[in-house]
């Protein structure tokens, strides 16, 4: 460990959720995945960072399936006594009442200091709004992102942490931007010369390639709430426009913002390209914290294989070890003992139309052999979001083929941080089929990459910056895109069906040393570039220094 960098800019970094470990629920996935593992790696690596976050009584839903197949939510009020009480209370002004957020310290998983605003206090009347993780839309939710932006800003300034570059994590930080503006008009700034300095130390990254996932509110309701921080309407619209999008205002409101992989940056820039002054957005690939997710054993069998039996069987065993406590897992879980000398394949993805789980089962009369003879298995997990059918409908399908092939198929329910590292340590073949270009990188992914488990994916997000096919892993679909789902689905179906059945069936049957070669090669191709060492330089050289140095 360094020592701490003290010569480097002081970061802000705000995020609706982080995920530092399964106890602590206070995230819903990939992006609280992200912001968890890079507030654990700015505290191994001394970056001077702090994050601002919200405690959450009930975090995001337990999602279960009842009896009747069909997926349903369960909420539990959870108490934190590792928290530390900061002592310091900040008023947040929602509604035309006053709101007091408690900030309480998380630092307890080896992560950079984490202040977490909390409502839920007996003087409030708006106790609820820190209750659930994205459990509402609407006035509630911009609620919440005051909380985060408007009550973390105030929590930074009774802190008395200095701070010289704000990173809003997603734009549900965004009200933060307005809250800088907002005080430094009070300081005697005129709006333009306030929105200026305040772009000036914001730097913003965009998540998601999914139009309808990027947030947006009607500007009378965001005046009704009080989210303008004394801003007007027109204003509010030269920012974020009419009906007010919250990704639009977090790129004119910052200095410059990132995508979260290459082919993201590609995919964005497209999207928002008639966005008149947003910031430049460049691209910055995700990466996960090794300590959290990768078995070290399986990176120092990689370090040190010398290409003869000896190594690979040391490197094979290692991963039988993973393979064997996650069919353990699986049994304790579900009561279905997955055969070892079976290929495992993993598939753990939040239920959306886009990602496709269920692409593998379209033509039971390929796939279906494959099942009933064991030479596949397949474990699932993933969770819909709490008001989303349609991504509830995909749960259930996918239980629905698992009680058709009792023996090969599983679905875990509950997808959370547990799962997620069972399951990447533990197969063989990590399966990712999504619509490309939907997926802006993806994690999980990596997490197997490191662990020995070989990427079968598309070439979306992450992948074509590490896929060396046949090497350290395999693509799928040759990069094809189609705005026709029908086309695209059943490309990619037939290229997915020939990658299994050309490649990785008989490379695992009949090459278990070009197999085990593969395992090493993806190790070894993916642990120091994905890790999130490399990620945090890149956001200070290319973002926070540059962002400062401009101040
Ligand atoms: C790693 C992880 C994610 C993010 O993975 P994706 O590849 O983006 O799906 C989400 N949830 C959990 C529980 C994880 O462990």
């Amino acid at each position: 460990m360094m020592e701490t960098k003290k010569t480097l800019p002081k970061v802000a970094y705000f995020c609706m959720e982080y995920a530092l470990d399964a106890e602590f629920r206070t995230y819903a996935g990939g992006l609280g995945i992200l912001a968890g593992d890079y507030l654990k790696g700015a505290k191994d690596y001394g970056y001077p960072m702090v994050g601002i976050g919200i405690k959450w009584k009930q975090g995001y839903s337990d999602q279960m399936i009842g009896k009747d197949g069909k997926a349903f939510d369960a909420y539990h009020n959870y108490n934190y006594d590792f928290l530390k009480d900061t002592g310091i209370k900040v008023n947040v002004r929602i509604r035309q009442r006053n709101v007091v957020c408690k900030v309480w310290l998380c630092d307890k998983y080896n992560n950079a200091p984490i202040y977490l605003l909390d409502t839920d206090l007996p003087e409030n009347e708006d106790s609820w709004i820190t209750g659930q993780l994205y459990g509402w839309f609407g006035e509630e939710r911009i609620a919440q992102e005051m909380v985060l932006g408007i009550g973390g800003i105030k929590a930074l300034r009774a802190l008395n942490i200095p701070i010289d570059v704000y990173h809003f994590n997603e734009g549900h930080a965004l009200f933060a931007g307005f809250q800088l503006i907002k005080e430094k008009m009070d300081g005697g700034m005129t709006f333009d010369e306030a929105f200026k300095a305040s772009k000036n130390e914001i730097v913003f990254t965009t998540h998601t390639p999914i139009i309808q996932g990027n947030e947006y509110h009607t500007l009378d309701r965001l005046m009704y709430m009080g989210a303008n921080c004394d801003l007007t309407l027109e204003q509010l619209v030269q920012i974020g426009g009419s009906p007010f999008n919250m990704t639009v205002a977090a790129l004119r409101i910052s200095t410059i913002s990132n995508a979260v992989s290459q082919l993201h940056k590609k995919t964005a820039n497209t999207m928002w390209a008639d966005v008149k002054d947003h910031s430049e957005i460049i691209g910055i690939t995700n990466a996960i914290h090794l300590p959290t997710w990768v078995d070290n054993n399986m990176i120092s069998y990689a370090e040190n294989y010398n290409n003869d039996q000896e190594s690979r069987n040391e490197l094979w065993d290692a991963h039988m070890k993973n393979k064997t406590a996650l069919i353990d897992f699986v049994y304790e879980r579900n009561g279905v003992k997955l055969d070892s000398d079976s290929l495992l394949i993993g598939f753990s993805r939040r239920a959306a139309p886009y990602k496709r789980s269920n692409l593998i089962f379209t033509k039971p009369e390929v796939i279906e052999p494959f099942l009933k003879q064991k030479k596949l298995q397949i474990v699932f997990s993933g969770k819909a979001h709490p008001l989303d059918d349609v991504g509830k409908k995909i749960v259930e399908n996918i239980v629905e083929i698992s009680k058709r092939y009792p023996e090969a198929v599983v679905f875990l329910e509950n997808y959370d941080m547990t799962i997620g590292r069972m399951l990447t340590h533990g197969c063989d073949v990590w399966l990712n089929n999504p619509r490309r270009p939907l997926e802006a990188s993806g994690t999980s992914g990596m997490k197997a990459a490191m662990n020995g488990v070989l990427n079968c994916s598309i070439l979306d997000g992450w992948w074509p910056e590490a896929c060396q096919h046949g090497i350290n892993g395999w693509q799928f679909g040759d990069g094809f895109e189609s705005e026709d789902f029908d086309v695209l689905d059943s490309h990619d179906l037939g290229c997915l069906y020939k990658v299994l059945i050309d490649d990785v069936i008989p490379t695992y049957y009949n090459n278990r040393t070009k197999w085990i070669d593969m395992m090493k090669n993806s190790i070894l191709s993916t642990k120091d570039f994905f890790s999130v060492e490399r990620m945090l330089k890149e956001y200070y050289e290319l973002m926070y220094i540059p962002t400062y140095k401009g101040k």
